[in-house]
């Protein structure tokens, strides 16, 4: 199935007279229309909630979008607990190898703490005192690999996330004596899987869990969290994920585990990222060279520094060229950035339509862990973010980095005038 942009190159070429590429764009109607899927998928479980892992997509703009459907936030930084809390909305914390200061912040603005390790426990009871918040969770890992039945592999045995579950349940004995009156259960197996499978098999996993740490710890449960790990199809012959079938999964094993446990009132929690935000952003960028050589090469005004995750992961991002969306795909290209880096490209023997000097380039699903991976090597600086209102309009939500934000932090040094100008 071809992937259709959600701006078309005439808005293209109005937005760049305002907000020159490269730029990232969002799209509020697409990410509404998800929240709301969501929502309906889950709307069988009362206490039901989506925390959107902000690391994804840590704008204030996105993620009021995202409070606006009813749902919170997933933290684990201090930058992010900040962003939350101004934005507004429940605050799951689930970090790792947390610095002090942030368990404090945490504690303060009320966020759930997610313990990652039970090492954590006497570590908080320095920060916050013995008494704990009413509702804690923790982490799990259950070693081994992690394998669903289409191929999808990962490997919690060699992650350094989460506790044993001997440690899990030690760990929910000494929350109880700190005074947590209920607990969560919390797991990230499988990351970007593109299978209606994972959530149910998860979620069928965590709930034998709890019905047994219940009845041997004697602990209650307020939710368990499927975390995030729900994929998209960056590819176009990749099917998508439904999130309808997936939110039908984990009620049957609802249903079969923890309603006969007398367990029916635990509410379900996700934290998701890229399956609520990745098909709804976009990296807009132009061609500003073509180079023959041993290949055919387009440079663009966009590098890795504005979307990492091809050169980091090899990762497939599917590209439209603009206003050529029905010409034949009859090019093979190598799409790069401007990094003294050979992995600063884009696309790698992909075929394309012929481009041209100046075409538009839309790289698809840079929505999440797009903008926010960026980086400044080479001193390339971050774009801006803007985002396409569902009436039509568009809104920068955060401008593009300067060379005097770049160069800002030489201020105090004999440096700073010379460097930063007016
Ligand atoms: C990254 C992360 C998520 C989001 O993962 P996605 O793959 O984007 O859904 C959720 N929870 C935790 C703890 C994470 O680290």
């Amino acid at each position: 199935m071809e992937k259709k942009p959600f701006v078309t190159k005439e808005m293209v070429e109005k937005i760049a007279q305002t907000y020159p590429t490269p730029f990232h764009i969002y799209d509020e109607a697409g990410i509404k229309a998800r929240c709301k899927a969501v929502k309906e998928a889950f709307s069988w479980n009362k206490g039901f909630c989506e925390y959107f892992a902000v690391k994804a997509t840590p704008n204030p703009f996105i993620m009021e979008i995202i409070r606006d459907a009813g749902f919170g936030f997933d933290c684990s930084s201090e930058a992010e607990l900040i962003l939350a809390d101004a934005v507004g909305g429940p605050i799951m914390f689930s970090s790792n190898d947390t610095p002090a200061e942030e368990y404090a912040l945490c504690a303060k603005l009320g966020g759930i703490i997610n313990l990652d390790d039970i090492t954590h426990i006497p570590f908080l009871e320095g920060i916050i005192g013995p008494e704990f918040p009413e509702i804690m969770s923790c982490r799990y890992n259950p070693g081994g690999v992690y394998k669903l039945s289409n191929g999808i592999m990962d490997n919690p045995g060699d992650s350094k996330y989460g506790m044993t579950k001997e440690q899990l349940f030690d760990a929910y004995a000494q929350l109880k004596a700190h005074g947590v009156k209920k607990v969560g259960l919390h797991a990230f197996l499988a990351s970007n899987t593109v299978t209606n499978e994972y959530y149910p098999k998860l979620a069928g996993e965590l709930f034998e869990l709890a019905v047994e740490a219940k009845n041997t710890v004697g602990v209650d449960f307020a939710f368990i969290n499927l975390s995030g790990g729900v994929g998209v199809d960056y590819r176009p012959d990749q099917p998508a994920n439904d999130i309808k079938e997936i939110g039908e999964g984990v009620r049957k094993k609802f249903e079969e585990i923890l309603v006969p446990a007398g367990m029916g009132d635990v509410a379900i929690y996700t934290e998701m990222g890229r399956f609520m935000l990745a098909p709804f952003g976009a990296l807009v960028t132009k061609a500003i060279h073509e180079k023959h050589i041993y290949k055919e090469y387009i440079g663009v005004d966009a590098c890795a520094a504005n979307l990492m995750r091809p050169a980091m992961y090899g990762a497939y991002h599917h590209i439209t060229v603009l206003g050529k969306e029905n010409a034949p795909a009859d090019h093979k290209y190598d799409i790069t950035g401007s990094l003294c880096e050979n992995n600063d490209k884009f696309a790698i023997d992909r075929m394309l339509p012929k481009i041209d000097m100046g075409d538009y380039l839309v790289i698809h699903d840079a929505g999440a862990h797009g903008f926010a991976m960026g980086y400044n090597y080479n001193g390339r600086l971050w774009s801006a973010e803007l985002l396409l209102k569902e009436d039509g309009s568009v809104k920068l939500i955060r401008r593009a980095e300067s060379l005097n934000d770049y160069f800002s932090t030489f201020d105090t040094t004999e440096y700073g005038a010379k460097l930063i100008r007016n």
